[in-house]
Order: C-alpha cells, then sequence, then structure tokens
C-alpha cells in the first residue's frame, strides 16, 4: 500500500486493527472456504489482503467503519469495483446489520479477520442470521475455543451451546501475534462454524446465562436461581442427569430438553411452551 507509510503508526487501536500481514494465512483461510460458489460477507477488509484473494473466488461485499481505509479501498479495487466483483459499505457492520436482519439480501458465507472488541457479538448476530451458511473467522484464541467447545471441555459454555443448537464449530489453527502489524496482545485462531440451521430465541440466551452463570457450581444450583427446585429434580430423574454435573459436563441436548420443560407454562389448565410460543425459528434452506 503506496498511500501508508507506517502501518503500526496508521492503525487505529479503536477499530481493533491489527493487519494481517502473511499471505500464506491468507490462502489457509481460502483454503478452508466451503466449496460452494455462495457470495461472501466480509467484515473489517481493513487494507484489502484477504479481500483481494476473496474476489478471485466469490463476489464479495465488504464492510469496514474506517473512513480512511473505506477510500483506500475504493482506489485500490477501482476495477472489481465497477465490474460489481466487490461492493464496499463504509460505516460500522453492526448499525447496518439490524437486529432480526440478515446482513446480505441473499444466502452467504462470512469469511472475515475480526476486530476483536466485537467479535463475539458478531459471531452471534451471524449464528442467528438465516442468510448466513457459515462462519470463517480469525479471533482471538479464547474466543474460538469457546465457540468450538465440546461438552465435558473446560471451556465449553453459552456460546458452544448456542454454536451446537443451529450447526458445528471447529477451530481450525492457531495464529500467533507476530503475523499482524502491529502485532495484538493475544494469540489468535482461525474459527469455522458450518451451520444447518438459523435461531434467534432470546429466551434460549437467557436460560443459558443463568444455566453457566457460575461455571464451577452444579448445574442444578444455577437453575434453581430461576426455577423450582423441586421441578429440577425431577427433571434431572427423568432425564438420567447427574446430580452433580457441572454446566461445562452436560451436553446441548440436555439443556435444549431441560430448556423446554422447565419453560413450560400452565395456562387454563393447559401446557404451552414459552420457547416454542415466542421462538422464531428459521428453517435454513
Ligand atoms: N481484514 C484485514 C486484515 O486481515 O488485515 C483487517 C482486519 S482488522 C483485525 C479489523 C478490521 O475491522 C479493521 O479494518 C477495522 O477498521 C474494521 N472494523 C472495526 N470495527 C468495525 C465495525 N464496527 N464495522 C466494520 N468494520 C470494522
Amino acid at each position: 500500500m503506496n498511500d501508508i507509510k507506517n502501518l503500526a503508526e496508521f492503525a487505529d487501536k479503536k477499530f481493533g486493527q491489527n493487519f494481517l500481514k502473511n499471505s500464506a494465512i491468507v490462502q489457509q483461510i481460502i483454503q478452508a472456504m466451503p466449496n460452494d460458489r455462495l457470495p461472501v460477507a466480509e467484515i473489517g477488509p481493513g487494507l484489502g489482503d484477504l479481500t483481494k484473494e476473496l474476489i478471485n473466488v466469490r463476489s464479495v461485499t465488504a464492510f469496514e467503519v474506517d473512513k480512511r481505509l473505506c477510500e483506500h479501498l475504493r482506489k485500490s479495487f477501482d476495477e472489481p469495483i465497477r465490474q460489481k466483483a466487490l461492493t464496499i459499505q463504509c460505516g460500522d457492520v453492526l448499525e447496518h446489520w439490524g437486529q432480526n436482519q440478515s446482513l446480505l439480501d441473499k444466502p452467504y458465507h462470512l469469511v472475515a479477520n475480526l476486530p476483536y472488541y466485537i467479535a463475539t457479538n458478531i459471531i452471534l448476530r451471524a449464528l442467528k442470521d438465516s442468510h448466513c451458511q457459515s462462519i470463517l473467522v480469525m479471533v482471538q484464541k479464547e474466543v474460538a475455543e469457546k465457540f468450538s467447545a465440546q461438552s465435558g471441555e473446560r471451556v465449553f459454555s453459552a456460546l458452544s451451546v448456542l454454536t451446537q443448537r443451529v450447526g458445528y464449530g471447529e477451530l481450525l489453527f492457531d495464529v500467533g501475534a507476530e503475523n499482524f502489524v502491529p502485532p495484538p496482545k493475544v494469540t489468535s485462531a482461525t474459527l469455522l462454524i458450518k451451520k444447518q440451521r438459523s435461531e434467534d430465541d432470546p429466551e434460549f440466551e437467557d436460560f443459558l446465562k443463568v444455566a453457566f452463570k457460575q461455571p464451577r457450581k452444579k448445574l442444578s444450583k444455577n437453575l434453581a436461581v430461576r426455577f423450582e427446585k423441586d421441578k429440577i429434580e425431577a427433571l434431572f430423574l427423568q432425564l438420567d442427569i447427574e446430580s452433580n454435573i457441572r454446566p461445562h459436563e452436560a451436553t446441548t441436548d440436555i439443556y435444549c430438553h431441560l430448556y423446554n420443560e422447565l419453560t413450560k407454562d400452565n395456562v387454563n389448565g393447559r401446557e404451552i411452551n414459552i420457547s416454542r410460543r415466542n421462538k422464531s425459528r428459521n428453517a435454513q434452506k
């Protein structure tokens, strides 16, 4: 990039700017992309190193908040923009991506080296977005571990359950700080989430917050803060769940069962399920 002399000085901390400077890693990301022709949404194209490779294989819509970078991208990618291989949306992606809306108006894959300060928020939005088919992102390693953990692992969390409820998450490879300018203080990792469907169920998220509130306590104790103790005990017996189980030891299936049973309401003597009543499930095509 000719017009930026010193990248480390140019980088704006408030936008989480750590530019990936290892082209081999960019290639590894491209190789890990799902094998189809769907368009790509890229969040935070930065200087365009990943964008340049993405437009060789897909049509790309890139969302960048930093006006200086938008200007730079529009200059460097003049031709692909004119040919509609690339669209640049300048502004905060979270403002563009309203709640209950899709980031693109057709099925797409999310591919990005995400700004760390909003990475979790963005992945959660993408899990809910019915047009988003998969999420391939570079994030802080701890975040990638949480989204991809399996039941029984110490880091299995509400984020892991939300991922498994709609698909499958996998930590593909670590990326050391030395691959970025300026280097971040943490190790990064590439995370791939393949979605089978989408779901936006705030009550289930709320239920998981209760279940994982004190991660090292017994799951039954956490749940007792919100639900009747007798009901929890009966359910644990019925579902053959060990009474001492800790939150990270339960499976996603168990959480779904517990949620369905514990949030059953009794209205006019008829059992209805709050979750089924309120949730908006979008079957994925
Ligand atoms: N993709 C580039 C790369 O791999 O070198 C840059 C990645 S850098 C970690 C994160 C990028 O996200 C920066 O370009 C930053 O300006 C952009 N960004 C930060 N917050 C954003 C937001 N709210 N909406 C859109 N882009 C954002």
